[in-house]
């Protein structure tokens, strides 16, 4: 299981890349992260690498060093691709032995001569540039917090803002594959032009949007996936999630709250969706695992979406955070403001419920399928995940504690961050890197 804790798992292990062993690190040797990559500006292929310290091991470089054997070298020559669909498809016992034997290359203890020759293999991260982490062939998105579905109700159904589904179901919309991008340094996303009816307009006008927004999420890749008609039942859920990433869904407000009614999300979802180029394990998150609960008068879960494994370690605490860099940041060398702070672990439902409603039907999932989890709000007024419930719509701008600046919703130049990572005593850090994109002007409409 995904959940049991092993020797990589062991905090005081060290790595020979010193890097790794830094206080606040993201990537230790209890991470090993997945992404795709190649030197930024060269014509070098896109394939895998994982992630140790400051460095990247190139998988690809690996596969032909002869160090690997058995599954390892199976699973590692899955990442020698430009996309880790391969590898997804493998399955847990594939991912498990990659991961160990990672761990035993890159431990302190390693051979003299194994060091050198994994040295070789070494790409230093600030010169890569990322590809996406698989080819997408399908994106939903859930809506999985109770406190944005309440925050975010709130604005439009002040008496009653919760759906009477909310409880009973993790719902979700099928998004858009097509432009999803990995928020690395340099990327940058046109703003959206479409359809706004404002308050008491007699029609819609149409113009770039006017209330641009992020949504702080996570998302997680499919591994093996399903057969149509085969739903994959919540106990075997985690064996189908091949890792977690940051992920922002960019959502245009204005266009969106006029075009959703009634069928959902359109325009105003899939214009751009970035996630962070690291995908991180289900078994490197491991010692974060925590209950899943429900508050006492809420509704229990149907038997479908119920379990001894998920209530035992179902939620996952992944500490969140939002920072906006704008340009007047840039001219005074300020360091990004921090807009809001939580944790992955007041999710409503977890990634195991997410996949169980998924498939119930018998849809199938495939082999680099993204799922998002849907904003991620804590209980509280600062821990929530998107403008539009930090300043109520609109109303209440916030404050950007570096330079004063008030923000409602997102202006030109303003670069969004997103962060995570996992952290708590006798246990590594876990680090997912960060997710950042940039809102570029309109084209003009
Ligand atoms: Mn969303």
């Amino acid at each position: 299981m995904a959940s049991t804790l092993n020797h990589t798992h062991d905090a005081a292990a060290r790595s020979w890349v010193a890097s790794a062993n830094a206080p606040g690190c993201d990537f230790p040797i209890q991470n090993l992260p997945l992404a795709i990559f190649h030197r930024a500006d060269s014509n070098e292929p896109l394939r895998g690498g994982c992630a140790i310290g400051e460095q990247i091991v190139d998988l690809a470089a690996l596969a032909g060093t002869g160090l690997l054997a058995g599954d390892a070298q199976t699973a590692c020559e899955a990442c020698a691709q430009p996309a880790l669909n391969g590898y997804f498809a493998l399955g847990s016992r594939h991912w498990r032995a990659l991961r160990h034997a990672l761990f035993d290359l890159l431990r302190d203890n390693a051979p003299a001569d194994t060091k050198d020759r994994v040295r070789t293999c070494l790409v230093a991260q600030s010169d890569a540039h990322y590809g996406l982490p698989a080819r997408i062939g399908d994106y939903t998105d859930f809506y999985t917090s109770i406190h944005h579905a309440i925050n975010v109700g709130k604005l439009i159904f002040p008496d009653n803002p919760l759906t009477p589904n909310f409880q009973w179901l993790p719902i979700a919309y099928h998004g858009r594959a097509s432009s999803v991008r990995v928020g690395q340094p340099g990327f940058g996303f046109t703003r959206p032009s479409g359809q706004a009816m404002a308050p008491g307009a007699a029609q819609p006008a149409y113009g770039p949007c006017a209330r641009l927004d992020f949504e702080l999420e996570m998302g997680f890749f499919i591994g093996p996936g399903n057969p149509l008609g085969t739903p994959i039942p919540i106990a075997q859920a985690q064996e189908h999630i091949a890792g977690m990433v940051l992920l922002n869904d960019w959502s245009a407000r204005d266009h969106q709250f006029w075009e959703m009614n009634p069928l959902g999300p359109f325009l105003g979802k899939n214009f751009c969706t970035t996630v962070s180029p690291w995908v991180v394990s289900l078994e490197a998150l491991a010692p974060y695992r925590l209950p899943f609960t429900r508050p006492a008068g809420d509704p229990q879960p149907l038997p479908y979406l119920d379990g001894e494994a998920n209530r035992a370690g179902g939620s996952i605490d992944v500490q969140l955070q939002v920072r906006l860099d704008t340009p007047a940041h840039r001219e005074c060398a300020a360091q990004p403001s921090a807009i809001a702070r939580t944790s992955f672990r007041h999710q409503y439902w977890t990634i195991a419920q997410m996949v169980a409603q998924h498939t119930v039907g018998g849809c199938d999932l495939q082999p680099g399928d993204l799922l998002g989890t849907g904003t991620v709000s804590g209980p509280t007024p600062q821990e929530a995940g998107a403008l539009v419930e930090l300043s109520k719509g609109g109303r209440a701008p916030v404050t950007l504690d570096a330079t004063g600046e008030q923000r409602g919703f997102l202006e030109d130049g303003d670069t969004v961050i997103l962060r995570g990572w996992c952290e708590k005593d006798g246990a590594a850090r876990i680090g997912f890197g960060e997710c950042r994109g940039t809102v570029l002007a309109s084209q003009g409409s």
